[in-house]
């Protein structure tokens, strides 16, 4: 954490997670991320059935990846393609191809919890053309630091137990139009599968900016939306009601990756942008937040687009490439390691609670909240109330209490609120921003 005001802030760490997160290794990111490299393009279009060339041999080296740690899982990790077609006649794949995303899913300890925590990476990579399936993409950075990461977090976490299922993916299709990100949340949605949270992470290794020439690897950026993708009109009436444009389940979730992951990795600032994604552009997790999920981005702070889909060449002395000899692998470490804390905590943490709202029933200065307690899983020690004032962008306060309803001397008028379930060892679920709570609810004392 980054000490920038006066107060003083309390850490309570889990001690296995800050285990776990010390065990990530730079070494074996830097040699994951050269392995990718070395298939020369991960290009959509690019071989299939090369044994060292193409998307083909990335795929499947990284599911081979995925199963080496199957064992240590007691068999707990399931790995398997998805297979989905793409491409025709005017668009940008022009013919139809079969692609494939890697998906390794640890399987939650708890047969009462149906939650499902996502984490994804692109295999994929292009250079400068589009459609140029055979020219040298190495994509270190893009994505090759996301996919260095989660194969990291595949080898560390399946050793340990997690009330919630956690589900590893590295996909294709992304360059050329998130299709692999697209397949998987379609079928999640079809399947109704309870996806409580999303992490897309593309591009979280380079830590200096091209014209600008920052250098720095303190700073990653988590985007989330504001206003939902996907809003029933139900949810649209209740944020307007709230004025919760600033608190949608997606920003929720990107405030507890900021603390969570703060809380865990050191010399990192957390940088909530408050936008779903880069200007005018998208990502993985953008398909996910369609279909209703709750999803994120998490990105480099600084960009350098002398390398971005660059192919590889000396430009008036600028060696232009998404090289693997420019990606901070100190800084891919870190960023793993804010993934790795916020989804521990997030797979041991107690489900949030339930109907949560804030009691209208007569005008005060102070704010009563109410909530019911999960049904499934670890009934919850207690509860933290969370507040900011409406300017802030993450919360203040904390306060821990117990029972169902809690009274603060602070006005509903000029704070936001949130609610989080919390167990014994301090793992928090995502906070929930409440709605109104109904009037004939209201305590009659
Ligand atoms: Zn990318």
């Amino acid at each position: 954490m980054i000490l920038s005001s006066g107060a003083q802030s309390i850490i309570n760490r889990d001690p296995e997670i800050k285990k776990m997160v010390d065990e990530i290794s730079k070494e074996k990111i830097e040699q994951d991320v050269r392995k990718l490299v070395s298939f020369h393009t991960r290009h959509n279009m690019s071989l299939q059935n090369d044994p060292s060339q193409g998307i083909g041999a990335a795929w499947n080296w990284i599911k081979s990846e995925f199963e080496k740690n199957i064992e240590a899982s007691d068999g707990r990790l399931e790995v398997k393609f998805e297979e989905y077609s793409v491409g025709g006649k005017g668009q940008r794949i022009p013919h139809q191809v079969k692609l494939k995303n890697v998906i390794a899913t640890l399987k939650g300890t708890n047969p009462d919890d149906d939650r499902i925590i996502v984490i994804s990476a692109h295999l994929d990579s292009r250079a400068t053309l589009d459609n140029d399936s055979t020219g040298y993409a190495p994509g270190a950075n893009d994505d090759g630091s996301g996919v260095a990461a989660i194969l990291e977090l595949v080898r560390i976490m399946s050793t340990r137990k997690f009330s919630s299922t956690i589900v590893f993916m590295a996909v294709s299709g992304e360059e050329h139009g998130l299709y692999g990100a697209k397949f998987m949340a379609t079928k999640a949605k079809q399947e109704n599968l309870n996806i409580i949270a999303m992490i897309n992470n593309d591009m979280i290794g380079n830590s200096g900016s091209s014209e600008t020439l920052i250098n720095d690897n303190t700073r990653v950026r988590v985007f989330s939306e504001g206003v939902p993708a996907f809003e029933t009109e139900q949810m649209t009436a209740m944020r307007k009601f709230t004025s919760g444009e600033n608190d949608s389940k997606a920003r929720e979730f990107a405030r507890y990756i900021k603390e969570t992951g703060e809380r865990y990795v050191e010399q990192i600032n957390v940088t909530l942008v408050f936008r779903n994604d880069r200007f005018g552009r998208g990502g993985d997790h953008t398909p996910f937040c369609q279909e209703g999920f709750t999803a994120v981005r998490i990105c480099e702070y600084n960009e350098n687009y002398d390398r971005t889909h660059k192919i590889p060449a000396v430009v008036n002395g600028i060696q232009e490439g998404d090289l693997p000899e420019y990606v901070d692998y100190e800084y891919v470490r870190k960023n793993a390691g804010i993934n790795l804390a916020t989804i521990a905590n997030l797979a041991l943490a107690p489900y949030e609670p339930v109907n949560c709202g804030i009691i209208t029933g007569r005008l005060t200065n102070k704010t009563t909240l109410r909530w019911e307690s999960p049904l499934k899983g670890v009934k919850p020690t207690g509860y933290y109330i969370l507040m900011r004032e409406t300017i802030q962008p993450s919360w203040e306060k904390k306060i821990f209490v117990q029972g169902n309803e809690a009274t603060v001397p602070y006005s509903k008028d000029n704070y936001f609120f949130g609610i989080q379930s919390v167990d014994a060892l301090g793992h928090e679920s995502i906070s929930v921003f409440p709605g109104q709570a109904r009037r004939q609810d209201a305590p009659t004392n």
